[in-house]
């Protein structure tokens, strides 16, 4: 494909709110003097891609191709890149450009930035929308662009750009490591993750899901310990025992019961959020020094941090690679929990 023009390129959309995905064609810019083309080779199935086509996040722009868990190769570089050479393997997660000079950019805090990140998709901060990666390519300004170590498949790593990093930074924040446990709340495509890195940092890992339907799996990824939510014993039996609960559940939960499982100064972090607000008694955190905590995916240089931390220790998503024309029966199967723990289209497919 030509990299001088705007170029065409096929993806899968929602024509509307709610429609199904279909095959539809894209533009996609012109190689800008620092800008990489990618040919995307894999794109994970987040659970927020189905928020929002189905507008669930407030009012989104249509057709929207969903996708921020990319791995592929780089294709073409424009004349001043610098960090990329053809035929490299790279990653793209949830936003593709920042302002670069407020002050949490110089952070390397680019998903605040105070000027607007640029989301992967559906919608910049001009208010144009931008298309993600349930495509055969895409345009990145080289800096938003992640080294992909050899050490992981393209297929395996693609799902940490969203759901690893979610779970790394708050896991590296709050301290997890060894002699620490570590509860993760809800093992899907976040809380897996969150077993394996908890686990690879050193920490003890509990996983607290609502039943134990998936012990043996939980067991298999990391844990050492598997307590159902469903059965109020848990609550009784696990109070006061763990430094830090990481809860990736956006179903409305009785946060004063998770907080009673911390230990004194310990922190409770939520990287997923129930639609509606939550009551919570503040004296639950006020008695015994507690926090309870949020975490937005991460930065660039963390997110690279994560990248380089997983191919170390051999970690990757525990994935179903489908087919683009899958794309519908999996976001089905993705709201009735039925995945193990991610899918991954082969955008070869499309
Ligand atoms: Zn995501
Ligand atoms: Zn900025």
């Amino acid at each position: 494909m030509s990299t001088t023009d705007t170029t065409t390129v096929a993806a899968y959309a929602a024509p509307a709110a709610k429609a199904p995905l279909e095959r539809v064609t894209i533009p996609r810019r012109a190689l800008g003097e620092r800008d990489i083309l990618i040919e995307i080779k894999y794109c994970g199935i987040c659970h927020s891609d189905i928020h929002q086509v189905k507008e669930e996040w407030g009012e989104a722009p249509f057709p929207m191709v969903p996708g921020h868990e990319i791995a592929g190769l780089v294709a073409a570089v424009g004349a001043g890149v610098t960090r990329h050479q053809v035929g490299d393997r790279v990653g793209v997660g949830c936003f593709v450009d920042s302002c670069g000079t407020c002050e949490n950019c110089v952070e390397g805090l680019e998903q605040f930035c105070l000027n607007g990140a640029t989301g992967t998709y559906p919608i910049g901060p001009d208010g144009e929308p931008t298309y993600g990666g349930y495509s055969t390519h895409i345009v990145v300004t080289e800096d938003f662009a992640l080294k992909i170590p050899e050490g992981i498949s393209l297929e395996a790593a693609a799902p940490l750009l969203c759901a690893g990093i979610t779970l790394y930074s708050p896991l590296k924040r709050w301290g997890a490591g060894p002699g620490k446990k570590v509860a993760i709340v809800g093992l899907g495509g976040l809380g897996h993750m969150g077993v394996k890195i908890a686990a690879a940092m050193g920490a003890e890992v509990t996983v607290l899901s609502q039943s134990l339907r998936k012990k043996d799996d939980g067991l298999k990824l990391g844990a050492t310990h598997y307590h159902a939510t469903g059965d109020p014993e848990t609550f009784e039996k696990l109070a006061g025992t763990f430094d830090l609960i990481v809860s990736t559940v956006s179903a409305n939960m009785d946060f004063d019961a998770y907080l009673g499982l911390l230990k004194t100064r310990g922190t409770m972090v939520n990287v997923g959020a129930p639609s509606e607000p939550t009551p919570i008694n503040l004296f639950s955190i006020i008695g015994g020094d507690k926090t309870l905590a949020g975490s937005m995916v991460g930065g660039i240089p963390e997110t690279q941090e994560m990248l380089d931390f997983c191919a170390e220790h051999g970690l990757g998503a525990e994935i179903e690679v489908i087919s683009a024309d899958r794309i519908n029966e999996a976001y089905d199967r993705v709201l009735a929990s039925d995945v193990r723990y991610r899918f991954v289209i082969d955008t070869a497919t499309i």
